[in-house]
């Protein structure tokens, strides 16, 4: 096993599955999203799937029986075995401690971000529902308004990106996930990187932070 094993921490909006989706490109790794994996779940059209489409409305978590698991499986198929990049996971200490008794060697990325900048940017949010990149009406727009450069997809606004439940998602992060920071520091496994700069910005102190 290498330990090309990344977990990438930060506000909703503070750029995470960008930067994850570039280091997994530049590192040839798989990037998994709790996120994007639990949309999918809602696009299912079954009773766990409208379960999980009435959570992601209301900007809580998922429970950590659900999550745990999903995620121990997704992390044992082939492609994720020799390394990963992890977007959304974990998200609270119980994750935190659970993922450390299946992958101990990890490195943890946080993308620091306040929460007026949160806002601004999910607010502008799009993102592709076929192949999943992420845009910004003003900070990162698609070469065409409203279609995705990469697959001609019609972009789309997430529903849980609305000023009330992005406010639900923040409260989210402060209360349990902002906790697991120091329990990774304490492991001497954090790399903080300020989010606030533009995205390539951060992505190449990112890429010196990392040698990569
Ligand atoms: P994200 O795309 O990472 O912002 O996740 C969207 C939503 O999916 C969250 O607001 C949660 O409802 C759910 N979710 C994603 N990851 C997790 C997780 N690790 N634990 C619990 N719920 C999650
Ligand atoms: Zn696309």
């Amino acid at each position: 096993m290498t330990n090309h094993a990344y977990i990438i921490l930060g506000p909703p909006g503070s750029g995470k599955g960008t930067q994850a989706q570039e280091i997994s490109k530049l590192l040839n790794l798989s990037h998994i999203s709790t996120g994007d994996i639990f949309r999918s779940i809602v696009g299912q059209d079954s009773p766990f799937g409208q379960e999980v489409a009435q959570i992601l409305k209301s900007g809580q978590l998922v429970s950590d029986d659900i999550t745990n698991q999903l995620v121990a499986n997704r992390l044992a198929e082939p492609d994720a075995v020799n390394g990963f990049v992890l977007d959304g996971y974990p998200r609270n200490i119980n994750q935190a401690k659970y993922l450390n008794t299946l992958r101990p060697e990890l490195t943890a990325i946080y993308f620091k971000l306040s929460d007026e900048a949160v806002v601004q940017r999910l607010s502008g949010r799009r993102t592709c529902p076929t192949c999943n990149r992420i845009y910004h009406i003003k900070y990162s727009p698609p070469k065409v308004e409203g279609v995705c450069d990469d697959d001609g997809s019609h972009l789309i606004q997430r529903t849980d990106d609305t000023e009330g439940i992005i406010r639900t998602r923040l409260q989210t992060y402060h209360q349990q996930t902002e906790l697991i920071l120091e329990f990774y520091q304490h492991l001497g496994k954090l790399i903080e990187l300020d989010g606030t700069p533009p995205i390539p910005e951060v992505t190449a102190k990112l890429r010196v932070t990392l040698g990569i």
